[in-house]
């Protein structure tokens, strides 16, 4: 387990007297940044709830700790991942027009036809969302799969709308592609290498179909961020100029040159800097040029993805942010384009980009319970130190009391040094479990007492900067991280986390997050802040009976698709939300989480087979001394437990 720190139970909330934490705290938006990356679908009502409002207009929210507690009587509990179409349809709408926008301000010659990455979420309510608010604006899907091409095939798409197809392919996958476009669909394949060529050539030979290619150029300029590596020459994907040559060449001499409509790049996703984008536009539209003066009669300048999100707020080149708006971005395409085009004299392409972090992120929100909290020290324990006790506690005994706003970096210094003569002594025999118990507790006592002083001084001298953290309590929370929050563990990335209510009360504690896998790297320590990065989150103190629930926002990029069965730790419970035009908020669908027995079938066990092999172990012990009845009702426990969720249940 990742921590061995004793449980604190919640302090008894006392009625007598008002608790300081019931004065109202006005500062929390502020506090967790709400203004900088909410983007207006985020607010702390007056009552302190975190409320969501999927239109961004003000009189149309909806808490979600509303949502947790009307669903809660339907018995779906957290953790779950509320999700706001409306948000999705939001985000659709926000990039079509600012490339409508964008086109229109530089009278670009051409249109926008963007299409939505499958891969950044392929389950099912989020893609439908996407293709109806898209079907106004011709707005596509890419694939990178079979799978995802038969969803794209399938979707409810309108005659303009592209499929761009993207990864690596085999006979079925091209056949299918091919297949769609005899049924009129605009089925571009993408390829990744020239070899791809042959491949498709004779399968759409042998189908009598007139392919729609593309291909995706190896770009000598790189994205920043954590893609920075996606890009640059030794990208994974895509053509040199040899390859394209070489391609252009090859569909020459079948005279298939019209088959080739498209130009695609993509340089990594979460593009921090707008420079990295400009540089790369900059060159593939001079590619595309080139292209289109030798002869090739491409119609398709495709960017790929990449638009990022701004997760901190902080409108900066750091990896969890970016230094551009959405517009910002729509303005340097459609204008670095029109430039290159009207300079070499050719026909502007229709733009196309496959942003589906973009899309996708603010759409939902997960939320789970705090289960406890474990702190280093149990709240108010006191060790007092007796005159008999051994030398090293009578000195951080006195350590402690001398602690005091001038000498505090002496006090920590000295505290450490007899913390490390408790251990020695310890180790060799000189000191009880007692003494070293006294001596742990003084030495978190001196740290707490010091602590409780840097807060008065303006900066924070550098040998107390992880006290913080030394100190912070740890946060249990119902929910594997391996699961709903995958990319916190595999790739550091920060998303925005706060309680989803008592908003209003300001926070006194510090924490840091756990989840329930026993893996020790199923933690939360690093938090979003505008300048660097924050090691705690300020948290409540838990109130005795009270639930008190946390939600991690802007995760539904990636983070409901990648996840795994770390410890069989299932999907999680999802409901679907919206809010009508009186303000009136609505659970539409509401899809439980995966059972304990789902998540076995996966990993080929089976239900049956399982019970089966627990009757025959209770019938051996049945009747010694076991009654027959005690191992019916035990037997009956366990098949009760298959339809189950995975996480702890209240
Ligand atoms: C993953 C991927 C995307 C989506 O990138 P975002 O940064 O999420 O917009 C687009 N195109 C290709 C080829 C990809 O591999």
């Amino acid at each position: 387990m990742a921590s061995a720190r004793p449980l604190r139970r919640p302090r008894p909330s006392s009625n007598l007297r008002p608790r300081p934490e019931a004065r109202r705290f006005a500062d929390a938006a502020t506090l967790y940044g709400i203004p900088n990356w909410g983007k207006g679908f985020f607010h702390v009502s007056e009552d302190g709830d975190l409320v969501v409002r999927p239109t961004r207009e003000p009189g149309r929210g909806v808490a979600l700790k509303q949502i947790v507690d009307e669903v809660a009587m339907r018995g779906i509990s957290t953790p779950m991942v509320i999700r706001f179409p409306q948000i999705l349809m939001a985000a659709v709408a926000n990039l079509n027009d600012a490339f409508a926008r964008a086109i229109d301000e530089y009278g670009y010659g051409n249109v926008f036809r963007g299409v939505f990455p499958i891969k950044v979420n392929q389950k099912r309510v989020v893609v439908d969302h996407v293709v109806e608010a898209g079907r106004r604006y011709g707005y596509g899907l890419e694939a990178g799969s079979k799978p995802e091409l038969l969803a794209a095939i399938a979707a409810d798409l309108g005659p303009d709308c592209l499929i761009t197809c993207n990864g690596y392919k085999d006979d079925t996958f091209i056949r299918m592609a091919l297949n769609a476009v005899r049924m009129k669909k605009k089925v571009v394949l993408i390829l990744e290498k020239v070899s791809e060529l042959e491949r498709i050539l004779t399968v759409a030979r042998e189908r009598g179909v007139r392919p729609l290619i593309g291909m995706r150029a190896k770009l000598y300029a790189r994205g920043s961020g954590k893609w920075a590596k996606s890009g640059g020459e030794a990208a994974k994907f895509g053509l040199t100029t040899p390859e394209m040559l070489e391609a252009v060449k090859i569909l020459k001499s079948r005279k298939m040159l019209d088959s080739l409509v498209m130009l695609h790049f993509h340089i990594g996703s979460q593009i921090t800097d707008i420079r990295k984008i400009k540089e790369a536009i900059r060159e593939a539209g001079r590619v595309y040029a080139k292209l289109r003066a030798l002869g090739v009669p491409i119609q398709y300048l495709n960017l790929g993805g990449g638009l990022g999100v701004d997760y901190d707020g902080s409108k900066t080149a750091f990896d969890s942010s970016m230094n551009y708006s959405v517009q910002e971005y729509a303005n340097d395409v459609v204008y670095t384009v029109k430039q290159i085009c009207d300079e070499e004299k050719v026909p502007p392409p229709v733009l196309v980009t496959e942003s589906g972090r973009a899309v996708t992120a603010y759409h939902s929100v997960f939320v789970t319970n705090v289960l406890d909290v474990a702190d280093r020290i149990e709240q108010g324990r006191r060790a007092r130190v007796v005159p008999s006790d051994a030398t090293v506690l009578q000195e951080l005994a006195s350590v402690y009391d001398s602690v005091n706003a001038k000498t505090l970096r002496e006090s920590y210094h000295d505290a450490q040094q007899y913390k490390e003569e408790l251990f020695t002594l310890f180790n060799l025999g000189h000191l009880s479990l007692e003494d070293r118990s006294k001596g742990e507790v003084l030495f978190w006592q001196i740290c707490e007492k010091i602590h409780r002083d840097l807060k008065n001084l303006k900066e924070v001298p550098e040998e107390f900067e992880d006290m913080e953290t030394m100190l912070a309590d740890t946060y249990v929370l119902n929910f594997s991280v391996f699961q709903s929050l995958p990319d916190i563990w595999a790739i550091d990335q920060l998303f925005p986390i706060l309680p989803i209510h008592r908003l209003n009360e300001r926070p006194t504690e510090f924490g840091t997050l756990a989840d329930i896998t026993c893996d020790s790297d199923g933690k939360i320590e690093k938090f979003i802040d505008l300048r660097d990065i924050k090691e705690t989150l300020p948290l409540h103190p838990l109130r005795n009976g009270e639930p008190y629930y946390v939600g991690v926002c802007l995760m539904g990029a990636y983070q409901d698709v990648l996840g795994d069965l770390h410890n069989l730790f299932g999907e999680a419970n999802e409901v679907l939300v919206t809010v009508d035009e009186e303000g009136h908020s609505h659970v539409v669908d509401v899809l439980p989480g995966e059972s304990c027995q789902r998540v076995l079938e996966y990993m080929n066990y089976d239900r049956t087979e399982i019970l089966d092999s627990i009757g025959r172990q209770l019938r051996r012990v049945a009747g010694r001394p076991l009654k027959k009845e005690e191992a019916r009702a035990i037997f009956k426990d366990f098949e009760e437990v298959f339809p189950r969720y995975t996480y702890l249940e209240r």
